[in-house]
C-alpha cells in the first residue's frame, strides 16, 4: 500500500465509523479496520477523516470590468487557502466575452489556472452572449466535461431577458447540463441603485435598499417558473440569501422540479448589522446579494438542515481593502462586492453550525462535499469516501482552537472579514489524489499539482 490513514473517525455524508484507509496512487483502494501500515503512514490518533470538500463557486483572478479591479487572489494563492482549508477541488466561473464561444471562455480561463493550483479545478461557463451557435454549443460543452452554465438575472452580464434565459435553460436541458443563476431582480436592483445616487445617499450602508429581498425572491421565482416550462430544466440558485427565495425554491421543489439551492457562509453567520458599522468597515462586508437581517439567518440555517438548500459554497471573491474596497467608503458604487471565505468555510461551518447543534456532522459533510460532487458530476469519484474513489481527504482535529486573523488565514489580501472568530475544529491535513498538499498550514507540494478537472453530465439529486 502506497499509503495508509489509521485509526481515524471516517465521516460521510452518512456515516460515522471507525476505521483504517489504504491508498493505492490516486484513489482509496480498502476501507478496513486494522490494516498494516503502508509505505506512508499516518496514525491519527482517533482524528476525523472527511471526504476533501468541493467549493462550486468561486472567482479566483477576477477581474470586474465596471470598476477596473483585478483580484489579488489568483489560482495559486485561491488554492492554497482552500487546501489549507479542507477544500480538494473548486469549480470556478469561467465568463465568456461578447463575440466568444464558451470555448473560448474555459481556454481563457484554463490559462490563468494551469500550473498554479494545489488542488483540482474545473469551470462553470458563464453564458453572456447567447447567440444561436452559442446555444448550439452547449451540448459540446458537456460532452467535453463542463455541464454547467451560468445566467445573470443582474444587468452587466449580457442582459439577459426572459426569452434569453428560457432558451438557456432549454438548451442546457436537452445537453444533459445545468444552470446556475444569479437571481436578483436586475432592473429593480439598477433603478434603486439610480435612485439613491442621484438623491446623494452613496454611504454602503444605502446598499440594502438597492438590492432588497423582494428583488431576490422575484427572480428566484421567475426562473423556476422558467425552468419549469423549458420541461423542467435543472436550475441552481447560487448564493441564497433571502427567505422569500427560500419559499420559491421549497414550492418548486415540492410541486417536483429539478431545483437545488446554494448558501454562502456569509449569510448564515453574519447579518445587516455589519453595514450599521463605520463606512470604513462596512465597506470590508459588502457582498452581492447584501447581508440580510437575523429572521433570514435564521431560515437559511433551517433550510440547510431540513434539505430545502443543497450545498454551501463561498463564493469567494476577495479585493484589498486599500485601494479598492475603501473607495466605496463615500460611494457605493466604487465598491467591488465579494469576500474571502474559501478557507474559512469549512472550520466556520463545523463550529457555528455542527457543534451549536444546528446541523449535524453528516450533514456539514453532505452539504461542502457529497451534494456538490452529485449536482455538479464529480461524484462518486470525489465527495464522499468509498472504494475506488480518488484519495480526496481532510484530517479534522476536533480539538484544535483557532482564533482566525490575517495571521491565520492564507489570502492574498489585506484583511480578514472574520478577524477573531473563535473556532474549534481545524483541518490539520489535507490530501490531494493520495498526495499530501497540506501540513497544518503549510504547503507540501509545489503548485501545478491540481488538475482540471472533467466533470459527467447532470443526473438528479
Ligand atoms: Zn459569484
Amino acid at each position: 500500500m502506497d499509503l495508509t490513514l489509521r485509526n481515524g473517525l471516517i465521516i460521510t455524508a452518512t456515516d460515522t465509523f471507525r476505521a483504517d484507509i489504504g491508498i493505492e496512487g490516486d484513489r482509496i483502494v480498502e476501507i478496513a479496520a486494522n490494516l498494516p501500515p503502508g509505505r506512508t503512514d499516518f496514525d491519527l490518533g482517533g482524528k476525523w477523516i472527511v471526504p476533501g470538500f468541493i467549493d462550486v463557486h468561486t472567482h479566483f483572478d477576477a477581474y470586474l470590468a465596471p470598476y477596473a479591479m483585478h483580484s489579488p487572489d489568483d489560482f495559486e494563492s485561491g488554492t492554497r487557502q482552500a487546501a489549507c482549508g479542507g477544500v480538494t477541488s473548486v469549480v470556478d466561473y469561467a465568463f465568456q466575452s461578447t463575440g466568444d464561444t464558451l470555448h473560448d471562455a474555459v481556454s481563457q480561463w484554463d490559462d490563468k489556472a494551469r500550473e498554479r493550483c494545489y488542488i483540482d479545478y474545473g469551470f462553470h461557463t458563464v453564458v453572456v452572449d447567447p447567440r444561436a451557435d452559442v446555444l448550439a454549443e452547449m451540448a459540446d460543452m458537456v460532452q467535453d466535461g463542463y455541464p454547467s452554465f451560468k445566467v445573470f438575472m443582474m444587468r452587466g452580464f449580457g442582459d439577459l431577458n426572459d426569452r434569453a434565459l428560457y432558451e438557456i435553460l432549454k438548451h442546457s436541458k436537452n445537453a444533459g447540463g445545468i444552470v446556475t443563476v444569479h437571481a436578483e431582480n436586475g432592473d429593480i436592483v439598477q433603478a434603486r441603485s439610480e435612485e439613491l445616487f442621484k438623491a446623494g445617499r452613496r454611504a454602503p450602508h444605502e446598499v440594502p435598499y438597492a438590492m432588497p429581498p423582494e428583488a431576490e425572491g422575484e427572480a428566484t421565482q421567475r426562473i423556476i417558473t422558467l425552468a419549469g416550462l423549458a420541461d423542467n430544466a435543472p436550475v441552481y440558485i447560487v448564493h441564497l440569501s433571502s427567505i422569500s427565495a427560500l419559499e420559491a425554491v421549497r414550492i418548486g421543489r415540492q410541486s417536483g422540479q429539478q431545483v437545488y439551492a446554494e448558501t454562502r457562509p456569509t449569510y448564515l453567520l453574519l447579518d445587516d448589522n455589519y453595514y450599521a458599522k463605520p463606512a470604513a468597515e462596512a465597506v470590508r462586508y459588502m457582498a452581492s446579494p447584501p447581508f440580510r437581517s437575523r429572521d433570514h439567518v435564521e431560515a437559511l440555517w433551517n433550510g440547510l438542515r431540513i434539505g430545502d438548500l443543497q450545498t454551501v459554497a463561498s463564493d469567494h471573491t476577495a479585493w484589498n481593502f486599500h485601494g479598492q474596497k475603501e473607495l466605496g467608503i463615500n460611494d457605493f458604487t466604487r465598491m467591488p462586492p465579494g469576500i474571502p471565505a474559501v478557507e474559512t468555510m469549512g472550520p466556520l461551518l463545523f463550529t457555528f453550525g455542527v457543534q451549536t447543534g444546528r446541523i449535524t456532522i453528516n450533514k456539514w459533510v453532505e452539504v461542502l462535499a457529497t451534494n456538490p460532487a452529485k449536482l455538479f458530476g464529480l461524484h462518486p469519484r470525489k465527495g464522499t469516501i468509498a472504494v475506488g474513489a480518488d484519495a480526496d481527504l481532510v484530517v479534522y482535529d476536533p480539538k484544535r482552537s483557532v482564533t482566525l486573523s490575517k495571521d491565520v488565514t492564507h489570502s492574498a489580501v489585506d484583511y480578514e472579514p472574520y478577524d477573531g472568530f473563535e473556532l474549534t475544529g481545524y483541518p490539520i491535513l489535507t490530501f490531494s489524489r493520495g498526495t499530501l498538499v497540506m501540513k497544518n498550514g503549510e504547503l507540501m507540494v509545489q503548485p501545478g499539482h491540481g488538475q482540471l478537472l472533467r466533470r459527467n453530465r447532470f443526473t438528479s439529486l
